[in-house]
């Protein structure tokens, strides 16, 4: 297996890198404080082509493989987890999925504006009372003549109110279980959609977090992505890309961990000499190197796997299983080796144990992923 990238994926992470560190690294933790990043960043990110990542050039992509589109995601989420998500989500969840789903006509009216930047894009599976059990959603979109008329909440949705399309979905048939959810794609503006912020979080404190409530939403029929009743093999189909991209993430908060902390341990000097020469800190700090490179490996498995059209469902769960718990415990042990410094925000530490506890939560949380593993391994399901 060669594990060296190629000259256009170094190309790509090294813009990154100079991306982040110019555009995001100065303000997040301003961002952080304010709980709002500053949404001219998503017009950047379209210019520099990070929005575009593996979508065809002929919709305004940027193209590149799966690879690049994690390098990319690593390195964002190294600068800020905020901003990763608003590109895991406007791209990864939605923009992604419509270019693997979308007709000819919803590709031309939504991917120009989703790839520069100029539109958002959510993704609203989640309900109140649905989380983990997806397929269970009470969201209904009932056909009227040549309209659907949609009723239901939507939580915890990331981009909430910055978006201008929610790729939503809702049963439309009263076939049993997800056989009867379809996917939708509603522009926010319609009448009898609305939003509101949700405050208060424990990390990702810059995003745009929103419940959305439907009432007597009508959408025309042409707004059905996909087949009627396929809603929930699209958004598993979403979500396993998605989970590769979580992951890459998760691998960016781990490195910034690492960073950090080795740099501090050279600084800070306790008993005479650099907490660095303390056996006990090197311990802390190999663990967490250990824990970087495992996630990256599994994740650019991943996307290896997509790039060579096989199947990757199930290693986009290990991926996401381990890199999401390696983030907490790297953001942790680098909190530890920071001592007091590390509990607050003036140092990094903190905000990466923040934001990386919600990557065990969401696209599904650490049971469920167990779960998905469980059942390709012992062809039982255990939901
Ligand atoms: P529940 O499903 O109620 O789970 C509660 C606990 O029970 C968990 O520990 C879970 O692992 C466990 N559990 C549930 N079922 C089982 C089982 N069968 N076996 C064992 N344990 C089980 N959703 C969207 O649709 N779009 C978004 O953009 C989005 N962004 C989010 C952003 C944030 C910051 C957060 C916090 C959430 C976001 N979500 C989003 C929702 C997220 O995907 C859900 O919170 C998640 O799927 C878990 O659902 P739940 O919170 O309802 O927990």
């Amino acid at each position: 297996m060669n594990l060296e990238l190629s000259e256009e994926q170094t190309a790509v992470r090294q813009l990154a890198r100079d991306f982040v560190e110019r555009e995001i690294v100065p303000n997040a933790v301003a961002w952080d404080r304010a709980e709002e990043v500053d949404r001219a960043i998503v017009k950047k990110l379209g210019e520099v082509g990070f929005l575009g990542l593996t979508v065809d050039e002929e919709y305004g992509g940027s193209g590149g493989d799966h690879l690049a589109y994690c390098l990319v995601t690593e390195e964002l989420g190294r600068g800020d987890s905020s901003v990763r998500g608003i590109v895991s989500v406007s791209l990864g969840l939605v923009a992604k999925t419509l270019a693997a789903w979308g007709s000819e006509e919803q590709k031309r009216r939504w991917l120009p504006g989703l790839t520069s930047g100029e539109s958002v894009g959510c993704f609203g599976l989640t309900e109140p009372g649905t989380g983990s059990d997806a397929g269970n959603l009470a969201t209904r979109a009932v056909r009227d003549g040549g309209d659907y008329v949609i009723n239901g909440t939507k939580m915890f949705i990331t981009n909430g109110t910055w978006a201008d399309v929610v790729l939503l979905f809702a049963r439309s048939t009263d076939a049993p279980g997800h056989k009867g959810v379809s996917a939708f794609l509603v522009p926010t503006d319609m009448p009898g959609l609305t939003r509101r912020t949700i405050h208060g979080k424990l990390g990702l404190r810059g995003q745009a977090t929103a419940e959305i409530v439907l009432e007597d939403v009508r959408v025309p029929a042409s707004a059905l992505l996909g087949e009627e009743g396929k809603g929930f093999s699209i958004a598993m189909s979403a979500l396993a890309k998605g989970r590769m991209s979580v992951a890459a993430g998760c691998v960016g908060i781990a490195q910034a961990a690492l960073d950090a902390a080795v740099r501090y341990a050279g600084e800070r000097e306790q008993f005479g000499k650099s907490i660095a020469q303390h056996q006990l800190i090197q311990e802390l700090i190999s663990d967490i190197a250990v824990d970087v490179d495992a996630a990256r490996l599994l994740t650019w498995r991943v996307a290896d796997l997509i790039d060579r059209g096989r199947p990757f469902a199930v290693e986009s769960s290990k991926a996401k299983l381990f890199a999401s718990e390696a983030a907490v415990r790297a953001a942790n042990n680098a909190l530890q080796v920071f001592g007091g410094y590390g509990y607050i925000d003036e140092y990094p530490a903190g905000k990466l144990l923040r934001d990386a506890r919600v990557m065990t939560l969401y696209e599904g949380t650490s049971q469920i992923q167990k779960l998905v593993i469980g059942r390709a391994l012992t062809g039982v399901s255990a939901f």
